[in-house]
């Protein structure tokens, strides 16, 4: 596994649509593999294979539960409209409030070319899943966004997680909730 380079707002890569992915081989689980490393790196909780150069239909996703890796994935029913806001590895520092559905089913394959459906409303997810397929077809979520603010930086986040102690993923939530009074269920997702 590698680091790869995560590509910045600006960098006219993250504008264009992705191709399908066509041979699940051992270049598609590199890839994979480095963005697992690379995410985790910066701390994301999704990236889209575009975000480090790559156009091909490929995301990885986690929750606190799992982790996802869906190839040529397609939203095939949503409903209700929520807005969430959201947050991205390759806009840093900031984030903005983005209208989203509440709940989406999704079709795509694993690395195995295994068909694999998800259907969530789970706010997380549900706002990732959209978020890392919009970045598959160029679409970046200050695009979209109302309200964008500046972000939390890293070392908010340390300072916050020096105090709180623990997951530095709640710490973050909880960092962003406090800055945002207006609905505290609303989850930033770094994506
Ligand atoms: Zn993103």
């Amino acid at each position: 596994m590698a680091l790869r380079r995560i590509r910045q707002y600006g960098d006219d890569i993250l504008k264009k649509k992705s191709k399908p992915v066509v041979k699940f081989d051992e270049t598609l689980h590199n890839l994979l593999d480095d963005m697992w490393e690379t995410m985790h790196e910066f701390d994301g909780l999704g990236m889209a294979a575009p975000q480090v150069g790559v156009l091909r239909r490929a995301i990885i996703l986690e929750t606190e539960e799992e982790q996802y890796e869906l190839i040529n994935p397609v939203i095939v029913e949503t409903d209700g409209q929520d807005v969430k806001t959201e947050a991205c590895l390759s806009v840093p520092n900031k984030q903005g409030d983005v209208e989203r559905p509440m709940f989406v089913k999704v079709e795509a394959y694993d690395r195995h070319e295994n068909p694999v459906t998800i259907a969530t409303d789970d706010d997380m997810l549900v706002t990732a899943l959209c978020h890392e397929i919009d970045h598959l077809d160029g679409i970046l979520f200050i695009e979209k966004a109302t309200n964008i603010q500046p972000r939390p930086t890293d070392e908010e986040v340390a300072e916050s997680n020096k105090r709180i102690k623990g997951n530095p993923r709640r710490a973050l939530k909880i960092l962003n909730n406090k800055d945002n009074k207006k609905d505290n269920k609303k989850v930033a997702a770094r994506a």
